[in-house]
C-alpha cells in the first residue's frame, strides 16, 4: 500500500481475480451494458434493507429517521451519473473488503464460466450472474464511491478507481449515512445522460424495487415500487391484472386466465401467473424466451427461470417472488436449492388445479385453452409420469358418437354402455379415416363410443398411458377388446351363411395369393360393413409404437399381421362361390388386402393398385 502523506490518500491493488473480472467486463460486454444500473440499484436496495434490519434492534445509529430512498442524478456537463442511497453504508475496511475483492459467489462463478466459454459468449451468460458493482465499469472510465457507515463513530470514506490495476482510498466528505456511487461515463456511454434511458432501464429491470427511486431533483417516484403480485388478491382489480399482463408480455389481448398466489408455508411465496391469450409467441414481445420472472425480496434475479415449472407448462407467463431465496445465487446453484424444488412443486399443482377448475366452471374458456394449449398437456402425458392423473383429467378428446364436440375422459365414462369397463380409442391420421375404419364396425353396432386420436403426438401419449382411474385404455385394433357381455350373446345367435368347407377353401386361396405378407388368415365376427381388416399378431409392437416410428421417420419394417375376413360380407360370399383357378379372384384378394392397409393409414404402391383395379373393373363390365 502506497501512502501519500499530504492528502492522506492510499493506493491499493485489486486482488488478481477482481482484475480479471474487470478486464472481461470492460472489454467484452457491450450488448448488455444496461444492466449496470440494475446492479447498482439492487445494491442500494440491499443496503437499505440491511439498515432496516439493523433498525429493528438498534436505534443508536446515524440518521435513524431519514427516509429510505434511492436517487439518481444526471450531470450532463460533467458526464456523470450518481446513484445514492440512504442505506447501511460502508466504513474503510468494508469498502476494501467488499469493493476491492470479489466476495460473492455470483461474480466468481461468472468468472469461471467466462474462462470456460471463451469471451465471445459472455453477453449470453452475464444476465445469469450477479456480477454486481463491477459491471459499472462497462460504462465508466472511472468510478468514485463515497460512503458513510451507519455507525456513529465512523467517518466517510472515498474510493476512486479507473478499473485499472489499482484504486485509491481517502477520507470522504459526506454528512449523511449511506452510499453515493459516481460514474464518470465513457464517451460511448453518453446515452445514459438522457433521462428517458434511465427511466426505461428502471422500468425494465427495477420497477418493483421496494424503495422509491427518484430521478434528479424531481420528487416524483419513477419505479412502481408496489409489486401487484405482493398485494392481497382480493384487493387487485381485474383491470389491473390485465394491465400488468399487457405490460409484461406486450400482448394486448386478454389473457385466458390468471392465478394469483400468496403462500406462507411450507415456503413464503408470491406468484402472479398467466395463461396467455394464445400459444403463438407474440412477435413484439419483450420476452424472447420462456420461463418465469423470478424475484427474491423484490429484486429481479432471473428473467427466464425455467426451473419453476415442469417443461410442459412453459406456456405459463408471470412472476414469482419469494423471501426465502438467497440473493445473488447463480443459475446453476439455483436449480439445486431446496427452495426451488418446493416452489416448483407448489406452482405445478396450483397451475394444474387452476386448469381443472377452469375446465369445470367455464366450458367455453376451457375449450379456447384446449385449442391453444392442448398440445402441451399431451406433451406432459407423453413425457413425464409425475402428473398423469391430473393431466388425464385435463385431456379433451373427440369421439365417434359426437365427432364435433370436445369431451373429457370423465364424460366418456359417464356415457359408457351397460357393462362397458374399458375406454376404447382408435389412432388414425384424421377423423374421416377414423370414422370409416373397419375396426369400428363392431363398436358402432353395439353403440359403444370410441375416442379418435389424430394428433401426431397421440401415439407417444398412448405408449405411456394405458389407464384412467380404474378403466383401461384399449386400442380398437388390439386382440383383447373385452367388449361388454352383449357380444357373446350375439356371437351365439349369429348365423353363418357359408359352410365351413367353403370357407376353408377360400382361406387357402387367400393364403396362396398373399403368401407371407400376412401371417394368418382367419374369420371374425367383429366386422359388419367391411369384408376384411388387419390385426396385430400377439406380441408384435403395438400400433402406437408403429405410428410413433412412422412420425419420427424412423426405418420401421411394418410387422406381419393377421388378415381377418367377414364371412357374412357379400364379397367374401361371392368369392367363395368362384371355384377352381380364377385370376379375378386373385386380384380381388390382393385388393382386399391393400384396402385393409389403406384403412389403417398405410399406403400401398399406387401404380400397381391402379393397374389391378382397372383389371377388376374390366372383368366386372364383361359380365
Ligand atoms: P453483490 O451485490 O453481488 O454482493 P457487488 O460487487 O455488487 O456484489 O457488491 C459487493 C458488496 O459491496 C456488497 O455485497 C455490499 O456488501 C457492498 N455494497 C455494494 N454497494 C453498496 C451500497 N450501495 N451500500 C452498501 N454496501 C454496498
Amino acid at each position: 500500500m502506497a501512502k501519500d502523506k499530504k492528502t492522506s490518500s492510499s493506493t491499493h491493488h485489486f486482488k488478481a481475480e477482481t482484475r480479471q473480472l474487470l478486464n472481461i467486463l470492460i472489454h467484452s460486454l457491450y450488448t448488455e451494458r444496461d444492466i449496470f444500473l440494475r446492479e447498482l440499484i439492487s445494491n442500494a436496495s440491499d443496503a437499505i434493507s440491511r439498515l432496516n434490519f439493523e433498525l429493528l434492534t438498534n436505534k443508536d445509529l446515524l440518521d435513524p429517521d431519514v427516509e429510505p430512498k434511492i436517487r439518481i442524478k444526471i450531470n450532463k456537463e460533467n458526464k456523470t451519473i450518481t446513484i445514492s442511497d440512504t442505506g447501511i453504508g460502508m466504513d474503510q475496511n468494508e469498502v476494501i473488503e467488499n469493493i476491492g475483492t470479489i466476495a460473492h459467489s455470483g461474480a466468481r462463478e461468472f468468472l469461471d464460466a467466462a474462462t470456460k466459454t471463451g469471451e465471445t459468449d459472455l453477453s449470453n451468460i452475464i444476465g445469469q450472474f450477479g456480477v454486481g458493482f463491477y459491471s459499472a465499469f462497462m460504462v465508466s472510465d472511472s468510478i468514485e464511491v463515497i460512503s458513510r457507515s451507519f455507525r456513529m463513530t465512523d467517518s466517510a470514506i472515498h474510493w476512486i478507481s479507473d478499473g485499472g490495476e489499482t484504486y485509491t482510498l481517502e477520507k470522504g466528505t459526506r454528512e449523511n449515512r449511506g452510499t453515493e456511487i459516481i460514474l464518470h461515463l465513457k464517451d460511448d456511454a453518453s446515452e445514459y445522460l438522457e433521462e428517458y434511458r434511465i427511466r426505461q432501464i428502471i422500468k425494465r429491470h427495477s420497477d418493483y424495487i421496494p424503495y422509491p427511486i427518484y430521478l434528479n431533483e424531481n420528487e416524483e417516484q419513477i419505479n412502481r415500487q408496489t409489486a401487484i403480485w405482493r398485494q392481497q388478491p382480493q384487493s387487485v382489480k381485474e383491470e389491473e391484472y390485465k394491465d400488468f399482463y399487457n405490460q409484461f408480455t406486450l400482448d394486448f389481448k386478454e389473457p385466458i386466465g390468471h392465478l394469483h398466489l400468496s403462500i406462507d408455508a411450507p415456503i413464503q411465496l408470491y406468484g402472479l401467473l398467466y395463461i396467455p391469450s394464445s400459444a403463438e409467441p407474440n412477435l413484439f414481445s419483450e420476452r424472447k424466451d420462456y420461463g418465469l420472472k423470478l424475484y427474491a425480496r423484490k429484486v429481479m434475479i432471473q428473467e427466464f427461470t425455467k426451473d419453476l415449472l415442469p417443461e410442459f407448462l412453459r406456456f405459463i407467463q408471470g412472476v414469482v417472488d419469494s423471501e426465502d431465496l438467497p440473493l445473488n445465487v447463480s443459475r446453476e446453484s439455483f436449480q439445486s436449492t431446496k427452495a426451488i424444488a418446493q416452489i416448483k412443486k407448489i406452482l405445478s399443482s396450483k397451475v394444474l388445479d387452476h386448469l381443472d377448475n377452469l375446465k369445470s366452471n367455464d366450458k367455453e374458456k376451457y375449450e379456447t385453452f384446449w385449442k391453444e394449449f392442448g398440445f402441451f398437456i399431451k406433451e406432459g402425458l407423453a413425457s413425464t409420469g409425475e402428473y398423469d392423473q391430473e393431466l388425464l383429467s385435463l385431456l379433451k378428446v373427440k369421439t365417434i358418437n359426437k365427432i364435433t364436440e370436445w369431451r373429457s375422459l370423465e364424460e366418456y365414462i359417464q356415457n359408457m354402455v351397460d357393462n362397458q369397463k374399458k375406454i376404447y380409442y382408435i389412432i388414425s391420421e384424421d377423423e374421416n379415416s377414423a370414422l370409416n375404419s373397419p375396426h369400428l364396425e363392431i363398436f358402432k353396432k353395439q353403440n359403444i363410443d370410441v375416442i379418435t386420436f389424430t394428433d401426431p403426438i397421440d401415439p407417444f401419449v398412448l405408449m405411456r398411458i394405458n389407464k384412467y382411474k380404474e378403466h383401461d385404455l384399449v386400442n380398437v385394433t388390439s386382440k383383447d377388446l373385452d367388449l361388454p357381455e352383449k357380444e357373446i350373446e350375439e356371437e351365439e345367435t349369429q348365423e353363418q351363411n357359408l359352410d365351413q368347407n367353403e370357407l376353408n377353401e377360400l382361406m387357402t386361396f387367400f393364403k396362396t395369393t398373399l403368401t407371407d405378407r400376412v401371417k394368418e388368415i382367419r374369420t371374425t365376427n367383429k366386422l359388419v360393413d367391411s369384408p376384411a381388416r388387419l390385426v396385430d399378431l400377439e406380441g408384435s409392437p403395438s400400433q402406437e409404437i408403429q405410428k410413433a416410428y412412422r412420425y419420427l421417420h424412423k426405418e420401421f419394417e411394418s410387422p406381419e399381421k393377421i388378415l381377418e375376413i367377414n364371412p357374412n360380407h357379400p364379397i367374401i360370399m361371392n368369392l367363395a362361390n368362384i371355384k377352381g383357378i380364377n385370376p379375378i379372384r386373385d386380384l380381388v384378394i390382393e385388393q382386399l388386402y391393400e384396402n385393409a392397409l389403406i384403412a389403417d393409414g398405410i399406403q400401398p404402391n399406387s401404380a400397381n393398385m391402379i393397374k389391378r383395379v382397372n383389371q377388376i373393373i374390366e372383368a366386372a363390365l364383361k359380365n
